[in-house]
């Protein structure tokens, strides 16, 4: 089969080759991959940015069917649609697994990087860990949601996200379009915009943000304490120390910013703001299984449609590209049928 890998020498890029996987060990199902979304987590990957792995098939953003079981397999049947998520697997028995925190388990398994991903026309998965993908949910956007959505779904619960907030979704890209419609169409939020590429707010605008800021026209934090006075929480997806700090000071009293993105470097953080006003930041790593499942459901309610095109596999490096010059709106797709 043809999977995606991590080049050798590492260089920020894949390979396209031929795989063979290994049989399947108990508990664990094999997918054929119908969908694999393109990360910036994957060009992390490839760039390693976390750790060298050389050969890794990338990927976590992956939906297909389940194709084989392997022995003591008892939650999946053969046939169903599942995802293979950057949350792969956990011990299933620590402080963080046993509540509701499994993301932050110490032997977290992440797909496309400590085990081999999605970017691939097969998988294997634990499969107590795959979640199912619901029927009446289209495909190409469960991928983006598998990744993106339940992120920005989770990133908004841990905001304290409450109908008629204020909430700024900084960077308009793949979470920022999934920022705004979960905002918006599930918390009953409002939404300002944060971005600099003109074709991003216009899609931010399109997918029903109430204001739209571009930070090359304006002083951000300035520009939202004059409009709303400061927003209840920022959801901050810009790869940018600047946009950190430029959220900081956007945020109303009691406020909270939510990191999302994983720039290099550090954010300023004054200690008497941040005491005077009650500034509260928190990082926020994907979801858990249940997030992933409630973030699925309200994709097949309609409520959420990430914006998706899907590609060949073989363009995965020019994608790489594309979204190194920050032209992607949405998210780009592989379809491993074409
Ligand atoms: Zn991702
Ligand atoms: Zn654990």
């Amino acid at each position: 089969m043809k999977a995606a890998v991590v080049r050798d020498p590492v260089d920020g890029y894949v390979d396209i080759v031929e795989k063979t996987l290994r049989p399947l060990e108990f508990n664990e199902a094999l997918v054929d991959v119908e969908y694999c979304g393109l990360c910036h987590t994957d060009l992390h990957v490839a760039a390693g940015d976390f750790g060298k792995v050389p050969g890794r098939i990338i990927g976590h953003e992956g939906v297909g069917r389940v194709s084989q079981l392997g022995p003591g397999v008892t939650c999946l049947k053969l046939g169903d649609r599942v995802s293979i998520a950057w949350f792969y697997g956990s011990c299933g028995h620590c402080e963080y697994c046993l509540t509701g925190r499994e993301t932050l388990c110490r032997s977290v398994r992440n797909s496309g990087f400590t085990v081999d991903g999605a970017m691939a026309q097969q998988v294997i998965v634990d499969a107590n860990y795959a979640v199912k993908v619901p029927a009446g949910l289209d495909p190409v956007e469960a991928s983006s949601i598998t990744c993106a959505g339940v992120t920005m779904y989770k990133s908004l619960i841990v905001g304290h996200t409450k109908p008629g907030d204020w909430v700024s979704v900084v960077g308009a890209g793949g979470l920022g379009n999934l920022a705004i419609q979960y905002a918006k169409n599930v918390f009953g939020a409002r939404v300002v915009v944060v971005d600099g590429n003109p074709d991003k707010l216009a899609a931010a605008k399109a997918l029903g943000a109430d204001i739209l800021i571009n930070r090359h026209e304006v002083d951000v934090p300035a520009e939202i304490q004059r409009q709303v006075g400061g927003v209840n929480n920022a959801q901050v997806t810009s790869v940018s120390a600047d946009a950190f700090n430029a959220a900081i000071d956007s945020l109303r009293p009691n406020g909270c910013l939510v990191a999302v993105a994983l720039p290099q470097g550090d954010m300023k953080l004054n200690i008497a703001k941040t005491v005077l006003d009650g500034i509260q930041v928190a990082g926020s790593l994907v979801g858990t299984r249940q997030d992933l499942a409630e973030a699925f459901e309200f994709g097949a309610e309609g409520k959420v449609h990430p914006i998706v095109h899907t590609r060949k596999l073989s363009e995965v490096n020019d994608i790489i590209d594309e979204m190194k010059a920050g032209k992607i709106v949405g998210r780009e797709v592989i379809d491993m049928s074409l």
